[in-house]
C-alpha cells in the first residue's frame, strides 16, 4: 500500500466562482464575439484540472495551450477539437500526434503549413504576424500557394502592446483588416484579455482571454470586472524570539532592534516567491493584520515578525498577498510571472 505523505505546508486556493464571472465577463465584454479561453501553461499554473471544468460549464468552447505536451491533460475535459496548439506543427511527428489526438495546430509558417499539408491536411488555425514578431506568418506570405491550401478555421493574430495606449494598437488591427478578403478562414481572432479592454473593433468572431481570466489585470478598463482568483495561503513552521541584535537569513539583511516573536514561514524561491518580495516592507497577512517580511527570502523560507499576533504557532495559515495588479507594482514582477512561478508544492 502507498504511504500517503502528511498535509502540505502551501495551499493555492481557487476561487471558482471568480475565474467563472472574469470569463463570463470577458465574454460579454467581447460583443457580439465570443469568448475563448488561454488554458497553456495548467492555466497560468493555477491547474487544468481545476480550472478547465469551470471555464467549460460557464460556456467557452475555444481553448488555447501552446505545447503539444499540454493537450492530454485538456482533452480529458473539452473534446478535443477545441483545443488549438499555438506553437503549431514542425514536425510530420507533431503533425501525427495532433491527428490521432484531435487537437487543432495553429500554421505559424509556410514550413508549418507544409507540414500540414504533407501530413494529410484537415481543419488548423492560423497566425498571422502583424506586428509582434513572434510567431506567426508574414503578411505577404498569406498569398503562397500552400497556405490557400490550408482549411483554416480561426485566422488569428496577438497584439504585443494592447496593455498600452499606443498607436500599435490600431496599427496591428489596421494589417489584421486587411487581411480580412485574402484568406477563406471562418473565423477572425485578435484580442487576447488586454485586447477586449482596447473597445469593440478588437473583438471580430473570438476572444482569446488568459490572463484576466486568472485575475490580471492589464487595462483600467477591465479592472471593476476582474475578480482575483489564485490565493496562495503558506504555514508557519517554526516560531522564534529574537534577541535586540539578531541578524534573519541570508546575509543577515534583517537586525532585530530589540527583543521580538518572528515566525519561520514555508514560503521560497521554489514556490515562485522570489528574492523580489523582500527588503520592501512587503508583508503577509494573518485575517487582514499585516505580519512584515524580515530580510531576505531564503531558499524554502521567509521569517515574518509575529508583533501584530504574538500569539501565532506552528501550522497557522498565512495569506500571500496576490492581487495581481498590487502585487506585480510592488515586486516588479509581471502579473504572468507572478501566477506561473507559483512552484509544485502547492497543494492546489
Ligand atoms: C497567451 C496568449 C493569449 C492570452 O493572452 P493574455 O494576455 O494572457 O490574455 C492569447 N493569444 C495568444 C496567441 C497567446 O499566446
Amino acid at each position: 500500500m502507498a504511504i500517503e505523505s502528511p498535509p502540505r505546508t502551501l495551499r493555492l486556493d481557487i476561487d471558482r466562482e471568480a475565474l467563472e464571472a472574469n470569463w463570463r465577463a470577458l465574454d460579454r465584454l467581447s460583443g457580439k464575439a465570443r469568448a475563448g479561453a488561454a488554458v497553456k501553461a495548467d492555466c497560468y499554473g493555477l491547474g487544468v484540472d481545476t480550472c478547465v471544468p469551470v471555464l467549460r460549464d460557464a460556456g467557452a468552447r475555444d481553448f488555447f495551450v501552446a505545447h503539444w505536451s499540454e493537450v492530454a491533460d485538456v482533452a480529458r475535459h473539452v473534446l478535443p477539437e477545441q483545443i488549438a496548439v499555438l506553437h503549431g506543427a514542425n514536425t510530420a511527428e507533431e503533425a501525427e500526434y495532433a491527428r490521432s489526438i484531435g487537437a487543432r495546430p495553429v500554421v505559424n509558417s509556410l514550413h508549418q503549413a507544409n507540414v500540414w499539408i504533407d501530413s494529410g491536411g484537415g481543419p488548423c488555425h492560423m497566425m498571422v504576424d502583424t506586428g509582434i514578431h513572434r510567431l506567426g506568418i508574414a503578411p505577404s506570405e498569406v498569398a503562397a500557394n500552400v497556405i490557400r491550401q490550408l482549411d483554416v478555421q480561426v485566422l488569428m493574430s496577438h497584439l504585443s502592446s494592447a496593455d498600452e495606449d499606443t498607436p500599435v494598437n490600431a496599427a496591428q488591427l489596421e494589417a489584421f483588416r486587411a487581411l480580412k478578403g485574402q484568406l477563406g478562414a471562418q473565423e477572425l481572432s485578435l484580442a487576447n484579455s488586454a485586447g477586449i479592454g482596447l473597445n469593440d473593433d478588437f473583438a471580430f468572431d473570438l476572444t482569446r482571454p488568459g490572463l484576466s481570466l486568472y485575475g490580471g489585470v492589464q487595462r483600467p478598463e477591465l479592472a471593476e470586472h476582474i475578480r482575483q482568483v489564485a490565493y496562495p495561503k503558506a504555514a508557519i513552521i517554526q516560531v522564534a524570539e529574537l534577541r535586540a541584535g539578531d541578524h534573519v537569513g541570508y546575509n543577515g539583511e534583517f537586525t532585530a532592534p530589540d527583543a521580538m516573536r518572528v515566525g519561520t514561514v514555508s514560503l521560497g524561491y521554489a514556490d515562485g516567491f522570489l528574492r523580489a518580495w523582500g527588503g520592501k516592507g512587503l508583508a503577509l497577512y494573518h485575517e487582514g493584520r499585516s505580519l512584515p517580511l524580515l530580510g531576505k527570502v531564503s531558499m524554502d523560507m521567509v521569517v515574518v515578525d509575529l508583533a501584530a499576533e504574538p500569539d501565532l504557532s506552528v501550522g497557522t495559515w498565512l495569506d500571500v498577498p496576490y492581487d495581481l495588479p498590487r502585487a506585480s507594482e510592488a515586486t516588479g514582477l509581471s502579473q504572468y510571472e507572478l501566477l506561473t512561478i507559483l512552484g509544485q508544492r502547492f497543494a492546489r
